[in-house]
């Protein structure tokens, strides 16, 4: 069925904040707006965890985005990092800072200072009708903003009460993280490590356990287990973004970062893009190739590198981030120049389609390359440490003491 939108009403697929920040624009500007989500709450899908709003994909603040398109981002919590721990495969720690905002931590759940919160609360001020615990078919929707359906990677994290100070810490480890990274975040009190898997893997709650047993050794965490995390992104290009007169916008779209999983901004910025298409100020299509587009292809070809290589790879791109800070005399410049498209990025392209994506036709007759979930390899079997296996017993009792787990293997 090929929708028009021509009467006042508009339909979106799913409360998170792609379909938030579309409709709270929709609604600012007279349109009748439902949202039709079919969890219990916006955040719901997120239970507690800090996530990072990175500031160099643009030259402009995210912040200073967010407040042109009208969203007040004091209405959530974040904390700003200019500075983070950078460890090196071989467990050197680095400092790759700047003198800006490099990103910024907020957090993803359903208390009232996230970031799901805020924008569940802008769009009701603004108007929007929010159907919580629905489920809708996409073909009666106009945006669908529904977030993943497969999974090409997963993350596993555990939130703890600790004592040391406000930290980021990222680690590239192919080891604890199979190819991927780690990282450690504390916002006053509260921390979360988190490895992600960009290799499937069975029993990958080892890599959790390997992953704290190792933060547990190089800082001073003091750490008191709460509870375990998590989630799946799947990484998809569309062919087009408009598919029979509907948008698709944020993961549900492919609008998603490939190489380190970052896909609030995008969710956001194409949120916001589609309100402003249906509202006649561009063609969403060609907004997102011009805006989006080049960004995503750049994070895709960096993620067929990096899955490429193991620990040297990693370590080769750790010491070229801190040489390039030295020349330059700002972190930020490194992160920058990894979505520049390039001329060798650009010839990159064919091959990274061939050699990275699948071809998909979905359900709703849209055909996507998909990045698949890696198969292990024979690197990635090893024993645990003692350290980890104390770490597992750890949590079998906090968890037997009412500790909850958000995500499990199965849901990957
Ligand atoms: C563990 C983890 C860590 C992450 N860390 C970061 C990070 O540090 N920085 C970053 O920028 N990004 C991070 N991401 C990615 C980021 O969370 C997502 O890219 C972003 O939330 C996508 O927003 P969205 O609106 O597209 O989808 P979602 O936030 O998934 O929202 C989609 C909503 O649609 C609902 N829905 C699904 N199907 C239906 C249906 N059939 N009917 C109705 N409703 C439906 C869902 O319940 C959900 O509420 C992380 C993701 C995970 C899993």
């Amino acid at each position: 069925m090929i929708r028009n939108i021509v009467s006042d009403q508009v339909h979106v697929l799913g409360a998170g904040l792609s379909g938030l920040a579309a409709a709270t624009i929709l609604a600012r500007s007279g349109k009748e707006v439902h949202v039709h989500e079919i969890r219990k709450d916006s955040g719901a899908r997120f239970d507690g965890d800090f996530q990072g709003i990175e500031n160099w994909t643009s030259e402009v603040d995210f912040f200073d985005e967010l407040e042109g398109w009208g969203f007040d981002s004091s209405e959530f919590k974040s904390d700003a990092f200019g500075i983070i721990d950078l460890i090196h495969p071989d467990d050197v720690i680095t400092h790759p800072e700047t003198d800006g905002v490099a990103f910024r931590v907020v957090e993803r759940g359903t208390a009232g200072h996230t970031i799901d919160q805020a924008f569940k609360r802008m769009a009701l001020e603004s108007g929007v009708i929010i159907h919580y615990g629905v489920r809708r078919p996409p073909e009666e929707c106009d945006i669908v903003a529904a977030g993943p359906k497969e999974s090409s990677a997963v993350a596993y994290g555990e939130i703890f009460e600790t004592s040391h100070r406000n930290i980021v810490a990222f680690q590239l480890n192919d080891k604890l993280a199979p190819g991927a990274y780690s990282y450690l975040i504390v916002i006053d009190g509260v921390g979360l490590i988190c490895t992600c898997l960009w290799r499937k893997q069975r029993n990958s709650g080892r890599y959790l356990d390997e992953t704290i047993a190792w933060y547990e050794q190089h800082y001073e965490l003091n750490r008191k287990p709460k509870k375990r995390v998590g989630g799946k992104g799947d990484f998809g290009l569309p062919t087009k973004y408009m598919h029979e007169g509907r948008f698709y916008v944020g993961e549900a779209g492919g609008l998603q970062d490939f190489m380190w999983g970052f896909g609030m901004r995008y969710a956001i910025t194409s949120g916001v893009l589609s309100a402003k298409a249906i509202l006649g100020e561009f063609e969403y299509e060609k907004e997102v190739r011009k805006r989006l587009l080049p960004l995503v292809r750049a994070s895709a070809i960096n993620r067929f590198l990096m899955n490429r290589v193991g620990d040297r790879g990693f370590k080769m791109v750790a010491n070229q981030w801190m040489r390039d800070q030295k020349r330059k005399g700002d972190g930020l410049s490194f992160m920058r120049w990894l979505y520049k498209p390039g001329l060798v990025r650009r010839a990159l392209w064919p091959i990274v389609k061939i050699g990275m994506l699948r071809r998909k036709v979905l359900t709703d007759g849209r055909t996507v390359h998909r990045m698949p979930f890696r198969r292990s390899l024979k690197r990635d079997s090893w024993e645990p440490s003692v350290e980890a296996v104390k770490i597992r017993e750890q949590w079998k009792s906090v968890r037997k003491g009412g500790g909850t787990l958000s995500f499990k293997e199965s849901d990957a």
